[in-house]
């Protein structure tokens, strides 16, 4: 019976491993409907433990009363009346 578990465990390792991934319905469905197929069930292992690509994140603290540019995006001051970048009407 603890056998029958670990296996069931190691055949949905790649789910368990990839289930917060960008892919993870990919690897599930992947996982479920291949894995039997061992090639299948490497696949997803290694689509599951992979790294997924940087995709960085800006912070920009702003003043309270301050705005964006929907020109440009640049940081308009809270009493501008124009875009210093691109001089359009904020
Ligand atoms: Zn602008």
């Amino acid at each position: 019976m603890l056998t029958l578990l670990f296996l069931i465990f190691l055949y949905f390792l790649p789910s368990i491993l990839g289930h917060n991934k960008r892919g993870a319905a990919g690897i599930i469905l992947l996982n479920v409907f291949l894995g039997w197929t061992v090639i299948g069930w490497v696949i997803a292992l290694i689509w599951a433990v992979t790294a997924e690509p940087y995709s960085p994140v800006r912070v920009v603290a702003v003043p309270a009363g301050g705005r964006f540019c929907c020109q440009c995006g640049a940081f308009a001051h809270p009493n501008a009346h124009f875009c210093t970048a691109c001089g359009r009407t904020v």
